[in-house]
C-alpha cells in the first residue's frame, strides 16, 4: 500500500504542473490584440450593439467606423472570420491603422470570430502567436482556430443541420461562422454571432461587403474573388483591371445551393453585394511540413514546392513561397479594385478611400512597415 503512495504523488504533481503550464498558455490567448486606428477613425463600437444576446461573451467583437461625413456608399470589411487565416485579420488591422475615407464610409471588423482567437485547432501543432517587425518594435498577434472555441459552444453534434436550409454538414462546422449565416437570436453561440453580423448589414444599410479568407494551396478556390450573382459585373471588371496590372485572380460565382456562407446568405437576404477573397496559405495545408510562426510569415514550404514540381496535384504555390506580405497585398489590391469597379458603376454613390498601400507596396516594404 505504502509503496503506491509515492508514485501516485509524483504522477499527481506532474499532472498538476502540466495543468498549470497549459492553463497559463490558454489564458494568454484571451489577451486582445491591440490596434492603433488611423486619424480618420470616427467611432468604435461593438458587434453586440446589433444584437444584445452576445454582449459579455467572447462572441462580441470590436467594430471600427470610418465615416467621411460626405454622402456615398457604405462598405463593411471582415477579417478573422477564420482566425487561422492570418492574412484576413492582418489586412483588416492594416486598414484600420492606415485608411482615410474621402467619401462614403467604411466599417471594419478585424476579428469577426473573436471566440476562435482564444484557442488553436487540436492536433495541428499550430503556433499560438506570430510576431511582425514594425518600425517602432515587434508586435505579437494571435493565430487562432478555424471555428469558435469549444468552451463557448459544446458539444458538437455528429451532423450539423444548417439553419434554415437544413443542409447537412460535418458536426464540427456547427462552430464555423462561415457556415452559420443567417444565424438566429435563440440559436447556438455561433448562430448568434452570425445573426448580429446580418443585423449590422441591414441596420447600417451596407452596400458592399468583404469577407477575407485564406486556404491551403491544394484547395481549388485560391487566389480568388468569390462573388454573389448581384456583384458579377463588379467582380469581372475588377478581375480584368487586376489582370492588366499583372495580378491574376480567378472570379468564382457563389454556388446557389451552398448555404450558410457570407457570399451566399448576405447577398440573398440583404441589400448588400458581398465578396469573399481567398489567398494561398501553406500553413493550412496537409503537406506543410514544419509548422511554426515562420511558416505564417514567410510561407516557404519545401514540401509544397516538391508537390508542385511533381505535377501530381493542382497546387497554387509560388516557388519563392507565399509570404504574409504577398497575401495581404493581394487582399488589399483586390479590395481597391472592387471599390474602383463599384465606383465606375455607381456614379451617384461613391466610396473613396486613400492612404492604403497596394500589392507592390506590400511586396517592397513588407507588412510591418504599415503597422504602427
Ligand atoms: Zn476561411
Amino acid at each position: 500500500m505504502k509503496k503506491q503512495i509515492i508514485p501516485n504523488i509524483v504522477v499527481l504533481t506532474v499532472t498538476f504542473i502540466i495543468g498549470v503550464i497549459a492553463s497559463i498558455d490558454f489564458l494568454k490567448m484571451r489577451q486582445p490584440d491591440e490596434l492603433y486606428p488611423s486619424v480618420s477613425l470616427t467611432k468604435t463600437g461593438a458587434l453586440s450593439d446589433y444584437f444584445q444576446g452576445i454582449k459579455g461573451t467572447s462572441g462580441d467583437t470590436r467594430i471600427y467606423y470610418f465615416d467621411s461625413g460626405k454622402p456615398g456608399a457604405s462598405v463593411l470589411l471582415l477579417g478573422g472570420t477564420h482566425p487561422n487565416e492570418p492574412a484576413g485579420f492582418i489586412t483588416a488591422a492594416l486598414m484600420v491603422e492606415n485608411i482615410h475615407v474621402i467619401s462614403g464610409r467604411v466599417l471594419i471588423i478585424p476579428q469577426a470570430c473573436q471566440s476562435g482567437f482564444t484557442c488553436t485547432d487540436p492536433f495541428e501543432g499550430y503556433p499560438q502567436f506570430f510576431t511582425v517587425e514594425t518600425q517602432s518594435g515587434k508586435r505579437k498577434f494571435r493565430f487562432g482556430s478555424r471555428v469558435s472555441n469549444p468552451l463557448d459552444q459544446w458539444p458538437d453534434p455528429l451532423v450539423y443541420f444548417q439553419y434554415p436550409s437544413g443542409q447537412k454538414l460535418s458536426g464540427f462546422e456547427t462552430r464555423n461562422l462561415n457556415r452559420n449565416y443567417p444565424g438566429r437570436p435563440d440559436g447556438t453561440f455561433t448562430e448568434k454571432v452570425a445573426f448580429a453580423i446580418m443585423n449590422l448589414i441591414k441596420k447600417e444599410n451596407i452596400d458592399l461587403a468583404f469577407d477575407l479568407h485564406e486556404a491551403a494551396p491544394e484547395i481549388p478556390i485560391i487566389n480568388a474573388i468569390v462573388y454573389h450573382e448581384k456583384g458579377e459585373e463588379i467582380a469581372l471588371t475588377a478581375v480584368l483591371n487586376l489582370e492588366s496590372e499583372g495580378l491574376r485572380y480567378s472570379p468564382e460565382l457563389s454556388p446557389k445551393n451552398f448555404h450558410g456562407l457570407s457570399h451566399r446568405e448576405w447577398g440573398d437576404r440583404t441589400q448588400v453585394v458581398p465578396f469573399l477573397m481567398e489567398t494561398s496559405n501553406p500553413i493550412q495545408g496537409r503537406l506543410r511540413g514544419r509548422t511554426n510562426a515562420k511558416l505564417i510569415l514567410k510561407g516557404v514550404s519545401k514540401e509544397y514546392k516538391q508537390a508542385q514540381e511533381s505535377g501530381a496535384f493542382r497546387i497554387v504555390y509560388e516557388p519563392s513561397g507565399e509570404p504574409l506580405k504577398r497575401r495581404v497585398g493581394r487582399h488589399l489590391q483586390g479590395f481597391l479594385a472592387i471599390i474602383d469597379a463599384y465606383n465606375e458603376l455607381h456614379e451617384d454613390k461613391q466610396v473613396k478611400v486613400d492612404n492604403l498601400p497596394g500589392y507592390s507596396d506590400l511586396m517592397k516594404n513588407d507588412v510591418g512597415n504599415y503597422l504602427r
